[in-house]
């Protein structure tokens, strides 16, 4: 196949994204950004291990100043990659940031939009256009500040987390993050702003995959192609998040989309990077950005033999063999050979026929990576949770680090244990907080009440 998705080059301070470059690999710090010292310390981590940017949460505005402060240490102490500021509700933090750092994520879902309330709207097409005349006036003194200072954004969608507006006109589906990016980037293109980055982020690989490539073909459409940031969010921990951060992003830079990456992880930040380079090293650097991608193909039912017997990279060349045929849903049966350190063929082979959505044979986790907005052990309880329900076929959980995002980004979760008050959860049902104030510890007792008086729990 020939790759014939070259998108337009975009300058991140000293690095370059787009076109035949380098595919970027990134992180993000999951300490609060006030912590100066532990965030200064996991950027030096990351960028050690090999990360070309790092993104950190600026949740409030007195964050501002540590931002200031991280940048300021890094770059006294000789790190001058990239830093980007991820920035959700306030366009005054987000007009700060990009005076500090090289690039801002915002989220074209509550950017300027409230955060969604799950409210059908009527807007007729007058007062739709009025709502994105409001979006293009709050966006020129963000789009003055980058002009100024040569920063680049991220229009970042996340399925679970779109507007009303959006939700009301295209639904929770591929579609509406599309268009939720698609408003935006019109609104920069009229402006005549272009230093921009794209991502669509979905914790089901399938709706990964799908706004993905949507989004390819609505930019082609237009004339302007800009770099895609991929991963698949709220991907989990383990062989499992490993294999659904593979399938997503393989799937797609074998079709030749995509320009920098961030595999998520419910683990310690460097993790990723390790992982990310165990990834581009089995993809080949540079067949990522090169003309001659060869997508391979697989149906029926395959036998496959990984070469490596290290987990993680007998899951990625597994990964980018099968994704295209996995997630196209060509393979109705698979079977893996080899002899995998600690991973047994069939779990590895019903893993990737459940994270492409083909067979389902164990409950289904989601879990955010955490970030600065975490206020409890995360890692540990996503782990416990794994642990005591893994059996439960068929339910999805989450574990999320915060009830600013985690509620709207676990959508289509049946259950899910949310970051609250400090070592604090709420337990859900669906969207429902259940249970308020559970300390951390009692976490997994109260998620299984609330299973079994919903008639959910079996015994293992
Ligand atoms: S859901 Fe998780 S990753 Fe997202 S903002 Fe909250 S803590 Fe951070």
């Amino acid at each position: 196949m020939t790759k014939n998705v070259f998108a337009q080059k975009v300058k991140i301070g000293d690095i370059t994204i787009g076109g035949k470059n380098k595919i970027a690999i990134q992180s993000m710090t999951n300490v609060p950004v006030g912590d100066i010292l532990a965030s200064v310390s996991q950027c030096k981590q990351l960028f050690g291990a090999g990360a070309d940017l790092v993104r950190l949460s600026v949740p409030r505005t007195p964050d501002i100043d540590s931002l200031q402060q991280v940048k300021k240490k890094l770059v006294a102490d000789g790190y001058t990659k990239p830093l980007v500021a991820d920035v959700h509700f306030s366009s005054i933090i987000a007009e700060e940031c990009a005076k500090i750092v090289e690039k801002v994520r915002i989220n074209p879902g509550n950017y300027i939009d409230k955060r969604a309330n799950f409210k059908e709207l009527n807007l007729s097409d007058y007062e739709y256009n009025l709502e994105l005349e409001k979006i293009h006036d709050r966006l020129l003194p963000l789009i003055k500040v980058c002009n100024e200072y040569g920063t680049a954004i991220r229009i970042g969608s996340n399925h679970g987390s779109l507007s009303d507006r959006i939700l009301s006109r295209y639904g929770n589906t591929a579609k509406g993050m599309v268009e939720a990016a698609m408003e935006f980037i019109s609104i920069f293109n009229a402006e005549n702003f272009h230093n921009l980055v794209i991502s669509m982020k979905a914790s089901n690989v399938k709706v990964m995959t799908e706004s993905c490539s949507l989004l390819t073909q609505r930019m082609i459409e237009t004339g302007n192609v800009y770099p895609q940031h991929l991963g698949v969010t709220e991907a989990g921990a383990g062989t499992d998040a490993r294999i659904k951060s593979c399938l997503g992003i393989a799937y797609l830079l074998n079709k030749g989309i995509g320009d920098t990456i961030r595999v998520s992880l419910t683990e310690p930040p460097v993790n990723e990077i390790t992982f990310a380079k165990k990834f581009m090293a089995e993809f080949g650097e540079k067949k990522a950005y090169s003309e001659n991608i060869a997508t391979p193909d697989f149906s029926g039912s395959v036998n496959f033999t990984p070469k490596s017997d290290n987990p993680e990279t007998a899951i990625s060349e597994t990964c980018i063999s099968l994704a295209n045929s996995l997630i196209d849903r060509k393979i109705n049966n698979l079977q893996i050979n080899g002899d995998i350190n600690g991973y047994a063929n069939n779990d590895f082979a019903a893993d990737l026929m459940q994270a492409a959505g083909i067979c389902i044979s164990k409950a289904e986790f989601i879990s955010c990576p955490g970030c600065g907005r975490t206020n409890y052990d995360l890692e540990r309880i996503s782990e416990a949770v794994k642990r005591e329900f893994s059996h439960l076929k068929g339910l999805k959980i989450a574990t999320m680090g915060c009830v600013v995002n985690g509620p709207g980004e676990m959508a289509d979760a049946d259950y899910g244990c949310v970051g609250s008050t400090k070592d604090h959860v709420i337990i859900y049902k669906g969207q429902i907080p259940i249970i308020r104030d559970v300390p951390q510890d009692n976490a997994v007792e109260m998620l299984k009440k609330v299973i079994a008086d919903n008639g959910d729990w079996k015994e293992k």
